[in-house]
């Protein structure tokens, strides 16, 4: 008779109970356990900043399988409250604590699988253990928030680090009643995540809903009262006051436990694993939050901790520790967060990156509506889409508004895992209906964009480039074409503006000087595309359009209604 398989399996969040159930459904007979030093498993995590909020309202939500779901329906035992303290490669076990008795004891392992997470990035900085400062990790964090605020004076609270994390657990702060200041060390919200155009309407939603921000700022430290209690957030400006901390700085992979038994750590800070998820010991698999992936379009290492990540790897663990071989082709960074009233999506290489990367690019910026504007109900978006310039391969793209953006960044990320281009996307047979969409799909616009800058019929500068020339008093004309109706709700007030109107603009060509720099706008810049058009077909030489236009426009303070 055959041996039993034996796998053990240290972390039982999000990919550990995973690859358990697709190794019991692969592998009826083997001897499964799952080792976690927390009280429970399989908790969602994804849905802590709901329940502190109290948007989710009853904890047991928060709670995946019951324990004795693994053991009844898929007769994996499961150890909480116990901690793996050794690998021993040698012998083939692992050393175990349960935390409680101190017992110890061994389990002998024939594949062995790592899923035992991140870590939050706490910098050691002056008075980081003072009561009041939270990390938002694990759900015992969660509950001990939640339990706090119920009886904590609501006044000013600190998010520190404008990330994921952060920007959930402001929007969560400020539900319950406290002033929010949010503090980012680089120049943007989600600045890993977004680039600045996109970021920046972020940041507007953020001030809208009563957030402070603070960029390119870091904290130096806190300062405590008499209780011992945080009182001060510090920065180098003097700071300011916040009664309650919550340190949103990222996670770093958890890898202590593979680094001490000789599992190769990569570059980037994680464990590093084939295209099977295997470590650098055949028996012993890894997944989730603690490895690094490759990215799919730079085929570079990268750490995206992200949960949707970690169940798919915990499939494909699952299936090769009982004798598979399934591979797991790379991350694409896609990632989808509500911020308030704002749905943002992402996914692929931010302009930034794909920059820094080493590839010259082509974007677009177009501002749309998710669904037909005769149906009611329709919410603006807008879209970013990054292309490599020289084929048009899709790159990136970024969505922001209240409408919906996540099933635009997921038909993008599908594109980019196919490779696809620009001109792929712009016919790609997308549903329509007025409930739903537009005949054209924001993302064919955006798509459509790129391929006529790719053409050279559309020219065009971003919203920075047209701040900094305004800035920078250049001599140009910021030509606004929209109807006088538009210019008295709302403009860009500027020496460099003029109005004018499409309608009019054919008529009325002999008051622009031909060899003036005119960059146009309108409301979204089709109107604004339309017009560089026009004005090239009479003559006009150094015309450009500005993308996203005033929609995309982030500077609200330069846009004054009338008085
Ligand atoms: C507030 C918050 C919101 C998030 N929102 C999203 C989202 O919207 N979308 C998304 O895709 N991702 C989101 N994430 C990320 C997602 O939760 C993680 O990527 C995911 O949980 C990673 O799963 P994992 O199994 O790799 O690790 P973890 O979930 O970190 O689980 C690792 C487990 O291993 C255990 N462990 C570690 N060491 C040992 C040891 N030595 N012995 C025994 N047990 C051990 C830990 O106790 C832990 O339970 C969010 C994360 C947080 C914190």
């Amino acid at each position: 008779m055959a041996s039993v398989n034996r796998i053990v399996i240290i972390g039982g969040n999000a990919c550990g109970p995973k690859a358990a159930a697709r190794a019991r459904r692969c592998d009826p007979h083997a001897r499964i356990t799952i080792v976690e030093q927390g009280d429970y498993v399989s908790t969602a995590t994804c849905g802590f900043p709901y329940y502190v909020s109290g948007v989710i309202a009853q904890k047991k939500s928060l709670f995946g399988r019951e324990l004795d779901y693994f053991t009844n329906v898929f007769g994996v035992d499961v150890l909480t409250g116990t901690r793996a303290v050794a690998i021993d490669r040698r012998a083939h076990q692992v050393e175990i604590v349960n935390l409680k008795t101190n017992e110890k004891a061994s389990l002998p392992y024939d594949k062995l699988v790592l899923a035992t997470g991140s870590l939050p990035a706490v910098p050691n900085l002056p008075g980081k253990d003072l009561n009041g400062i939270f990390t938002m990790t694990r759900i015992g964090d969660a509950l001990a928030l939640r339990d706090l605020l119920a009886n904590y004076e609501r006044k000013q609270a600190a998010v520190v680090g404008a990330g994921l994390i952060g920007l959930e657990m402001a929007e969560a702060l400020k539900v319950l009643g406290f002033e929010v200041t949010v503090i980012e060390a680089l120049n943007w919200a989600l600045p890993t995540l977004l680039d600045v155009e996109i970021a920046a309407q972020v940041e507007k939603h953020l001030r809208d809903k009563g957030v402070k921000v603070i960029f390119g700022q870091r904290v130096a430290g806190f300062e405590g009262d008499e209780n011992n209690k945080v009182k001060r957030v510090m920065t180098k400006d003097g700071g300011f006051e916040a009664g309650l901390v919550l340190m949103a700085l990222g996670v770093k992979p958890n890898v202590t436990l593979a680094r001490e038994a000789g599992i190769t750590i990569g570059k980037t800070g994680g464990i590093a694993v084939n295209e099977y998820l295997q470590t650098n010991d055949k028996d012993i698999y890894a997944g989730g939050d603690c490895v690094e992936n490759v990215h799919l379009i730079t085929k570079q290492k990268v750490l995206v901790p992200l949960g949707s990540t970690a169940n798919k790897h915990g499939r494909v663990i699952g299936t090769n520790v009982t004798g598979g071989r399934e591979t797991f082709p790379g991350v694409a960074g896609t990632a989808a967060i509500k911020v308030f009233d704002f749905n943002v999506a992402r996914t692929g290489l931010s302009e930034t990156q794909a920059r820094e990367a080493g590839y010259e690019v082509v974007t677009s910026l177009v501002p749309n509506y998710d669904h037909a504007t005769y149906y009611p109900g329709y919410k603006e978006i807008t879209v970013k889409l990054i292309a490599e310039k020289k084929t048009g391969r899709l790159l990136g793209g970024q969505a922001v508004g209240p409408g919906d953006t996540a099933k635009r960044i997921d038909v993008v990320a599908t594109a980019i895992s196919f490779g696809a281009s620009v001109d792929d996307l712009a016919n790609t047979d997308l549903a329509y209906a007025p409930p739903y969409n537009s005949a054209l799909d924001p993302l064919h616009s955006a798509a459509n964009v790129i391929r006529n800058k790719r053409a050279g019929l559309a020219k065009s500068l971003t919203p920075m480039e047209v701040r900094a020339k305004l800035d920078g008093g250049d001599d140009f004309i910021l030509l606004d074409v929209r109807t006088k109706k538009e210019w008295d709700e709302k403009r860009i007030e500027a020496p460099q503006v003029k109005f004018l109107p499409v309608q009019e603009l054919r008529a009325r060509l002999d008051e622009l000087p031909k060899d003036a720099e005119i960059v146009v706008f309108c409301r979204s810049s089709v109107r604004a595309y339309q017009s560089q058009r026009i004005l090239e077909g009479a003559g006009f030489k150094k015309v450009k359009f500005m993308d996203g236009s005033i929609a995309g426009w982030p500077y609200g303070v330069d846009v004054a209604k009338p008085s």
